[in-house]
């Protein structure tokens, strides 16, 4: 029997597991090792910012795979072991461990980890990111102590975070920089809305705000604001979005730009390398680099469990030799209080938005066109529209929209055969 080829993964999180899965499923048959640096095998984050903040979700709840399915699967996963070098030449990784593995095809699904403050005094105590499970850890523990919390960014992670303090009872200040909130993410529309959401919550907002400095001894007391504004906090969480981990690709002399680069079908700058998950940058057909719908093929950096789980099914047909190109429609969702975002394709460089319900009760979907094709739709509250927008923004549907806003005709009818 000629030898196998070996399959090596950098990073054990969505994208690292679905590659694994994935590469079995479409017939790899030959050694698998995951090699993470966390001490736990892969699991779900979205509960970190949620449910499992405010303790209603339990760690044991959190794994993607058994250990048992990881073991079916023939997959090795090396918890606690980081990579610190890849030599392509003589293809093998150098782990933390002092060991190095060889490899025939290598995946990079190193992910991406928190932009920090860098302000004075954000070296103290009581100021948290989130990421991993550490952190989800370290501030719900915190938030059984406090009572100020103060989040600075309005994005996902900041709100998410701000909606789960605020339910524990902290008294929750968002600080973000822009003029309004999720700006890079949702238009208008949805930024208000759940501004309103939160400020009905009793959460505050500083917007158009930075942070000056942090103020305390060793831990937290206050945070000051560039306007001279003293607001008071015995905690601070910070959400400022991510930067890629980029630095074992780089050091190894991959193409980097803001991200790993890679091609449709997941291929890195070397033949034998792929990559995929929030590190990776490839071309994607529903969105382009200015975050705009489009055809355009440019490179996008995806921070999303769906990104990651559908380039990583990308990613493991062409380590099985069966390479087929990245196509899927983006989604993404978050849960703010009982309010369900529910986003598809891209909003930005719409030119007209159709409404289906009204936005005051809370259950709508706007709908984005541009050229007359539906690029996308966020909802909040209505999954089935969401469900249908997935596979109409896929068909590239030019909807009448007065038809498009026609509650009595059912979205997913407006389908193609
Ligand atoms: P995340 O996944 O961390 O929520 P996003 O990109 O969705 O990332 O949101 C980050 C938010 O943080 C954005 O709204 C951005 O404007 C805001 N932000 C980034 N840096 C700062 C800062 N120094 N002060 C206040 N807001 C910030």
């Amino acid at each position: 029997m000629a030898d196998l080829a070996d399959l090596v993964i950098i990073g054990a999180s969505y994208a690292g597991t679905q590659l694994a899965l994935a590469a079995r499923a479409n017939g790899f048959a030959g050694p698998i090792t995951m090699i993470g640096d966390e001490p736990h095998a892969p699991y779900q984050r979205p509960p970190l910012s949620k449910g499992f903040l405010r303790d209603e979700v339990d760690a044991s709840s959190l794994p993607l795979q058994s250990p048992e399915r990881f073991a079916e699967e023939r997959i090795v996963l090396r918890t606690g072991v980081r990579a610190l070098r890849i030599d392509r030449d003589a293809r093998t990784v150098e782990l933390s461990d002092g060991s190095a593995i060889g490899y025939d095809r290598l995946a990079l699904t190193t992910g991406a980890r928190c932009r920090t403050l860098l302000c004075d005094g954000a070296e103290l105590g009581n100021v948290y990111y989130l990421r991993d499970l550490a952190d989800a850890r370290a501030i719900r523990d915190a938030a059984s102590r406090a009572r100020h919390a103060v989040v600075v960014g309005g994005g996902f992670i900041g709100l998410e975070v701000a909606a789960a303090l605020r339910k524990l009872g902290l008294d929750v200040t968002v600080v973000e920089m822009q003029e309004r909130l999720l700006q890079r993410a949702v238009p208008p529309l949805i930024s208000s809305f759940l501004m309103q959401a939160h400020e009905q919550q009793g959460v505050r907002f500083r917007m158009s705000s930075r942070v000056r400095r942090l103020v305390g001894q060793a831990t937290v007391a206050a945070v000051e604001l560039e306007s001279g504004e003293v607001i008071a906090a015995d905690m601070v969480v910070a959400g400022l979005g991510v930067v890629p981990n980029v630095e074992l690709a780089e050091a190894c002399g991959l193409v980097v730009d803001n991200g790993i680069v890679v091609d449709a079908f997941a291929r890195t700058s070397d033949p034998s390398i792929v990559a995929a998950g929030d590190c990776a940058s490839y071309p994607n057909p529903w969105l382009n680099a200015s975050g705009q719908g489009g055809s355009a093929n440019h490179c996008v950096r995806v921070e999303s469990i769906q990104s990651a789980n559908d380039l990583a099914r990308v990613a493991a047909a062409t380590v099985a030799d069966r390479a087929t190109p990245y196509d899927a429609v983006p989604w993404f969702w978050s849960d703010q209080y009982g309010y369900k975002l529910q986003m598809v394709g891209a909003s930005a460089g719409h030119e007209q938005i159709v409404l289906r319900g009204d936005v005051a009760s809370g259950k709508f979907t706007a709908l984005y066109l541009r050229d007359g094709t539906l690029i996308g739709a966020d909802s909040v509250n209505r999954p089935i529209d969401h469900m249908a927008v997935r596979r109409l923004v896929a068909a590239r549907l030019r909807p009448d929209p007065v038809v498009l806003g026609d509650e009595s005709i059912a979205l997913k009818s407006l389908a193609p055969a």
